[in-house]
């Protein structure tokens, strides 16, 4: 009889597992790091020609292989890592399945040549679509060089579905990023087209391997983390001080036994420990390596091992949050007894408790909850947020422009009635103050203007009028531009392409979870585009969930003036002061006036005078 089932042959069996941790060179650069990682090497260098899609080399000084070893390499499920299912609990490697050389080898020209120094004798393989065509015995040093070609030059498919050189190497900068900080006594080098990208030289810790990965400045801003709990859970690293921000959750690094991991549990604890001290939409910098025992984590749930579950999911949960709130709140919990401390805090108001799948927020939700819990209300700012001096000048204007919103002051706002009408184009300009102040005579009284204030209200009321009306000029880009976005972005800006639209930007999905921008609103001049079409897609599909889009669209054009403005410091020309002007002159200032940071400030002769005590 025939059957319908049958048993594919090894060849497809091995690209379809390719499939599965393959996706583009940084798949493989992870994978090959991790197994130089694993090999004990503590040099390590990672060339990449056209983006990793022609070449990826990674030369390692680790323990190397045998003959044997090195042939038994290429197959699959073949690893020296594990022996039985009990070692799957007790992991001490990165890898551990043993099909990562022989999936890569099953979708490129690969070769390899190892060395374990036993008898001075090296060993290269060639092997093209995984099948060896060439083996050699030769002098080499100690170590590993695992030479990747061609990448999918036998899957043209998945080929096609790979980016321009400048992405690639992107995604492939960003593995090596990740690992290199869980490995700070490591040497690390990335070469791109001969071109050093990173030259990571041996340090003591983590701190300088951070401080070479992200930039030293960023040390003033990270506070040290070193705990550990009763259940024998570690957590360590760096975590910022709510100053230091980011506009994505892209700089939160977490590891757990050394290994990298996006996890919604850890992420969402991680926003947990930031909860009231962050603005909306900010997200901190964050470095944080969890030690705890490999019996209590699985890490074989997902094909990159990015994910993992815990034993104790909440335990695990509770623990950074609270970890993170002591770091970064030190004086609320001075002068109490270790137990109160916990019980004060737990009193708080509190996101959901995270303790089974279902109760997990997605990333969205994670976003969400934690937006809502940093968003300015009177009434609801600590000592953080309601400190303007510490925060960061980038942030600064905008967390001023949100506050705005909820802080309405119309008399301040609100200009004479008599003078709505080419006020602003009667005032005799006197000169700028600081390059951020236009000074101005009155009749006798002096006026100053906020020239950026002036700026992002005049872009914030010609958006709104536009919206209003239906159209927001947009502006076609010459050359579209490429979105790479991870996945919550990307579903944002599919769901939200209509919306978008309206706001004036022109998206097109390209594939998987990439989008081309085509036009952006007129407005913008191309500045920080890209960011901000995600930002605006973010905000929108946040506020699609509460069906509350019309009350919040202010938000998204506050948002988008934000980015066209003209920035404090800057120095005017008069006809800039002048065109300025006028363009105040056109906004009606008394009949929509939802956000009030002043743009105008006014002294009286008098109140000069009595400045001098004249009077
Ligand atoms: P895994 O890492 O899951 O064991 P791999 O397919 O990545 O599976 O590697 C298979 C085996 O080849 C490893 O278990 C290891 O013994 C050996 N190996 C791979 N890369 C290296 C290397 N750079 N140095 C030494 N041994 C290596
Ligand atoms: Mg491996």
């Amino acid at each position: 009889m025939e059957t319908k089932i049958h048993v594919l042959p090894e060849e497809l069996c091995n690209k379809i597992a390719a499939g599965e941790v393959v996706e583009r060179p940084s798949s493989v650069v992870k994978e090959l790091l991790e197994n130089s990682l694993d090999a004990g090497a503590s040099n390590i260098l990672i060339e990449l020609e056209a983006g990793g899609k022609r070449l990826i080399r990674i030369t390692d000084n680790g323990c190397g292989m045998n003959r044997q070893d090195a042939f038994l390499s290429f197959e699959r499920h073949a690893t020296s890592k594990i022996r039985t299912d009990a070692d799957l609990f007790a992991l001490k490697t990165l890898g551990f399945r043993g099909e990562a050389l022989a999936s890569i080898a099953s979708v490129s020209r690969l070769r390899l040549r190892t060395c374990d120094n036993d008898d001075g004798l090296g060993q290269q393989i060639y092997a093209e679509g995984g099948k060896i065509k060439k083996v050699d015995e030769l002098g080499l040093p100690q170590g590993t060089v695992v030479e990747v070609r061609n990448l999918f030059f036998n899957l043209p498919a998945r080929k096609k579905f790979l980016r321009k050189e400048q992405t690639e190497l992107g995604h492939a900068a960003d593995v090596v990023t990740k690992q290199a900080m869980a490995n700070p006594t490591v040497s690390i080098r990335l070469k791109h087209n001969d071109r050093m990208m990173l030259d990571l030289r041996r340090e003591k810790g983590v701190r300088e391997r951070v401080a070479a990965l992200l930039g030293r400045s960023v040390l003033h801003d990270l506070l040290p983390v070193d705990l550990q709990n009763e259940n024998g859970l570690q957590l360590s690293g760096l975590i910022s001080h709510p100053q230091l921000t980011r506009s994505a959750t892209s700089h939160i690094y977490t590891f757990i036994n050394g290994r990298y991991i996006r996890d919604r549990v850890v992420q969402h604890a991680v926003m947990d420990g930031y909860r009231h001290l962050l603005m909306k939409g900010r997200y901190p910098v964050v470095v944080l390596f969890i030690q705890i025992d490999p019996a209590q984590v699985d890490v074989n749930v997902h094909p990159t091992k990015h994910e993992v579950r815990f034993r104790e999911q909440s335990m695990v949960h509770d623990f950074i949050a609270k970890s993170l709130q002591q770091t970064l709140r030190p004086a609320e919990w001075l002068g109490n007894t270790p137990d109160t401390r916990i019980e004060n805090y737990s009193a708080e108001p509190r996101n959901q408790p995270v303790s089974s799948d279902s109760e997990i927020p997605a990333d969205n939700s994670i976003r969400e909850s934690s937006g809502h819990y940093s968003q300015y209300t009177d009434n609801q700012q600590d000592n953080y947020s309601s400190s303007e001096s510490i925060e960061p000048q980038q942030d600064k204007f905008y967390n001023s422009l949100l506050r705005s919103v909820q802080r309405v002051d119309v008399e301040q706002y609100s200009l004479p009635g008599s003078e709505a009408e080419g006020f602003f184009t009667r005032l005799q300009i006197l000169g700028q103050y600081h390059q951020s102040y236009i000074l101005c005579q009155d009749s006798a009284d002096l006026v100053l203007i906020d020239q950026h204030a002036a700026h992002e209200r005049v872009g914030f009321e010609k958006l709104r009028h536009a919206y209003t009306i239906g159209t927001i000029p947009s502006q076609t880009l010459l050359f579209p531009e490429v979105l790479e976005l991870d996945f919550n972005s990307a579903t944002a800006l599919g769901d939200n392409q209509h919306e978008l639209e309206n706001l004036g930007f022109e998206i097109e999905p390209f594939g998987g979870k990439s989008f081309a921008l085509k036009a952006i609103p007129q407005l913008l001049g191309n500045r920080d585009a890209a960011r901000l079409v995600v930002d605006v897609a973010l905000e929108l599909e946040r506020i699609g969930r509460t069906g509350q889009l019309r009350e919040s669209i202010d938000e998204i054009l506050i948002l988008m003036a934000c980015h066209s403005v003209i920035r404090a410091n800057q120095a005017l020309e008069p006809v800039e002061i002048k065109a300025l002007f006028k363009e105040l002159d056109q906004i009606d200032f008394k009949a929509n006036c939802p956000h009030g940071r002043p743009v105008m400030q006014r002294m009286t002769l008098i109140e000069v005078e009595r400045l001098f005590r004249r009077k």
